[in-house]
């Protein structure tokens, strides 16, 4: 009898602790979080909802999806070599550098400044490219925002061909390598910016001007779009507006 309480004790344990177990190996420890929180909805929660990871992500189309506007060498060469020595760096640097990688990179981005050169330089390199792909689509016609979002830009930028010759200005005017970026500054406003290298908004430098939520990035990297535009980078520019995937544009602005 006592040891058959002790084994109905230890089958309970055993499950108890068995099902938290495979919770846990399931959604790692920052998804445990997501789906704790996710049982109070509320406002908060939402913000969790747009994540990156440590890892590269699989390309959301193929290499040859954007053709027209990208060519497929070049997006074969920018995801599966530039893009995945970022991130093939970035996990060695957080390594080296104590980085809990069970939190969001968009965490340890927030304070980069405490981190050396090489993880601020990849850690955004795979942020900012990461965010890239998914903020791209196969060609459409009249690409444009969704009402809601289109709504916002005009509101705050006049129009929409004003705010896209705002940002292609940002884009255009970027020296050398870098990014321009459309985010919502902490006061909830949409704004314009660039930054060099591979820097981003989320970073908390004090050479970043341009600080709050990116919603929208282009990269003007030469390797982004050098084989096709070669010198012409507002001949990319100007094309890539058709690729723009403004339904990930407005998940973003909502989180
Ligand atoms: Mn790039």
């Amino acid at each position: 009898m006592k040891i058959k309480r002790q084994n109905d004790y230890g089958r309970r344990k055993f499950i108890k602790t068995g099902i938290s177990g495979a919770i846990v190996a399931a959604a790692g420890v920052s998804g445990i979080t997501n789906i704790l929180s996710g049982c109070y909805p509320s406002k908060k929660t939402n913000i969790t909802t747009i994540k990156t990871g440590f890892e590269q992500q699989p390309l959301p189309y193929k290499y040859d999806a954007l053709e027209n506007v990208i060519d497929a060498l070049t997006m074969e060469i920018h995801y599966s070599k530039h893009a995945a020595s970022y991130s093939k760096n970035l996990k060695e640097a957080a390594l080296a550098e104590n980085v809990n990688m069970n939190e969001s990179l968009e965490v340890m981005l927030s304070g980069i400044s405490r981190y050396s050169t090489k993880l601020r330089n990849n850690a955004g390199g795979h942020f900012n490219h990461e965010m890239f792909w998914q903020c791209l689509r196969p060609k459409i016609a009249d690409n444009k925002p969704g009402t809601g979002l289109l709504k916002i830009i005009e509101e705050q930028f006049v129009s929409f061909a004003q705010f896209k010759s705002q940002f292609a200005d940002a884009a255009k005017s970027r020296f050398g390598s870098g990014w321009a970026w459309l985010y919502k500054n902490k006061e909830g406003k949409l704004k314009i910016g660039s930054t060099a290298n591979q820097d981003n908004p989320l970073m908390d430098l004090s050479s970043v001007e341009h600080k709050g939520f990116p919603i929208l990035c282009i990269d003007v990297w030469e390797h982004a779009y050098y084989l096709k535009y070669q010198n012409k980078r507002a001949d990319y520019i100007e094309n890539w507006w058709n690729i723009v995937n403004w339904d990930y544009v407005q998940k973003r602005y909502d989180a």
